[in-house]
């Protein structure tokens, strides 16, 4: 185990695939020698250990530069159970040492030209471009802004290449008028109810569109998960695009986990080609989750955080990630996943405040259990000054049985149930209610989250996995029609 790092190393250090010259591989060496006893280094070509409370993020299974992904907890990484989650040790370390708000500058993708290589040679070049004179008497001054200063002017560009220039700061839309039908009610100010639809899992599409038309009269927009436990079905993207066919509205998910920079970017230009609005970005289900043979888990090669700075960008600024200009960008309403229940709430807020400044406009948030628990991270949200630059939905799940709402408690990462619902539910369940009493309870947490409106809260988004039938009962008996409703018998009928 490394001195410093208090995880083990998940997976082996990078190495180099191309022939470097003697003096080149022997700082490689030497730099591989003196961060990897202590740091758990694994040579990544793109250091940011200071940035990270000194703690090298590369332990992390999926590879995210940009904090904890929604399974992380304080007890194991929800990956590998037998190591810690070593985004939770950076930002318990970061808060400890009053570093936490380094964790907000948004970090770049790996540059695998660089990967394997060292860091040490950028950073020598980088002081004999500002004169190794000025540097050294800069960090030699009394004065700490000096210092801090000068110390930055090394390291910044380092850390943050041309082609990125990631910060810390708030970037607010380019834009003003709605680009979708979602982001007009939203501004308008209604109370929004978006829910999901699984995607089939064969290439018959009957129940997609038995759901789509069900489920359109009674919500903002439908949600077309994107290979949810890692396990293939239909593409979001394809889902998205024949839900627009039957006139509904969707929110086109991503997971970080299937794309590449390249695929990203291409994909979602032909997605707003295909007339898609509201996208969302999400790291994905981990291959941990996947049935077997199971493909790589420890190579991600933009993490949420990064493909919200990406998108964004390529939206607001019109260039592509390596800088190319990008002629006609293209609209989008730009979301992203929100963990209130994962880690600590404010290591969760932290993280959401990051994907706030790095685009998201609204939050789909995972299921929530807990209204009282909710209000600890929206509290935690508001102490940052970000609740007027998000819209968020949270995330509810009718229980349809007992086994269901154990299994959720236990195995899906960033949800809690708490004992008096699971009792509710066994009790339900042995007097044959048990699906009543699970609409019962999602009933209870509307109410609860609706007294939150003015809260930071925006709306609900309806998770019935399996169950999609039950979601326009749930919105009416929850009074959340949404304004001008019109049945689908009224429809029929006019
Ligand atoms: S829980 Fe998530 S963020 Fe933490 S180490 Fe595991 S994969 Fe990485």
């Amino acid at each position: 185990m490394p001195l410093l790092t208090p995880g083990r190393r998940w997976q082996p250090a990078f190495y180099p695939f191309k022939r470097e010259t003697p003096g080149y591989r022997a700082l490689e060496t030497l730099e591989l020698a003196v961060k990897g006893p202590i740091w758990g280094c694994r040579m990544c070509g793109n250091c940011l250990l200071q940035e990270t409370a000194f703690i090298c993020p590369m332990e992390c299974p999926k590879g995210v530069r940009n904090g904890p992904c929604g399974g992380s907890t304080q007890e194991h990484c929800y990956v590998d159970e037998t190591r810690p989650c070593i985004w939770y040790r950076i930002y318990d370390r970061a808060f400890k040492m009053g570093r936490e708000e380094m964790l907000l500058e948004v970090l770049p993708p790996l540059d695998w030209d660089k990967v394997g290589g060292e860091t040490w040679a950028d950073v020598i070049r980088q002081v004999r471009k500002l004169g190794t004179g000025k540097v050294v008497s800069g960090l030699l001054s009394k004065d700490a802004k000096v210092r801090s200063t000068t110390w930055d002017s090394v390291f910044r560009p380092v850390r943050q290449p041309d082609w990125w220039q990631g910060d810390s700061q708030y970037h607010a839309p380019k834009y003003t008028e709605p680009v979708s039908e979602l982001e007009r009610r939203l501004k308008a100010g209604e109370f929004v109810v978006t829910a999901e639809i699984a995607p089939p899992i064969s290439a018959k599409t009957d129940k997609l569109f038995k759901n789509i038309d069900a489920l359109k009269p009674y919500v903002a927009a439908v949600n077309f998960t994107d290979n949810p436990s890692a396990t293939p079905r239909t593409a979001s993207w394809a889902c998205s695009a024949l839900a627009i066919s039957h006139g509904a509205e969707p929110v086109m998910q991503v997971a970080a986990r299937d794309r590449t920079r390249v695929g990203l970017q291409s994909e979602i230009l032909g997605a707003v080609d295909l007339g898609i609005r509201n996208i969302l970005c999400i790291s994905g289900d981990s291959m941990k989750m996947a049935p077997t043979p199971r493909g790589r888990m420890d190579i991600v090669d933009l993490d949420a955080v990064q493909m919200l700075w990406v998108l964004r960008r390529m939206r607001d600024e019109g260039r592509y990630l390596d800088g190319r200009e990008l002629k006609t960008p293209p609209e989008f309403f730009l979301g992203a996943a929100a963990s209130p229940f994962a880690s600590e709430p404010r290591f969760q807020a932290l993280r959401e405040h990051k994907k706030i400044n790095a685009g998201a406009q609204f939050f789909q948030t995972n299921v929530v259990f807990d209204a009282e628990r909710l209000e600890v991270w929206l509290n935690e949200l508001a102490k940052r000054n970000v609740l007027d630059k998000i819209y968020i939905l949270v995330g509810i799940t009718p229980l349809k049985t007992l086994k269901m709402a154990r299994y959720m408690h236990s195995e899906v990462p960033g949800v809690s149930i708490p004992a008096a619902l699971l009792k509710r539910m066994e009790a339900a369940e042995q007097a044959g209610k048990g699906q009543e009493e699970g609409v019962q309870i999602a009933l209870e947490l509307i109410e609860k989250i609706r007294k939150l409106e003015g809260q930071g809260i925006h709306g609900v988004h309806i998770m019935a996995v399996g169950w999609e039938e039950i979601v326009p009962r749930i919105v009416s008996e929850a009074g959340l029609l949404p304004v001008g409703f019109t049945s689908i018998e009224q429809t029929a009928i006019a």
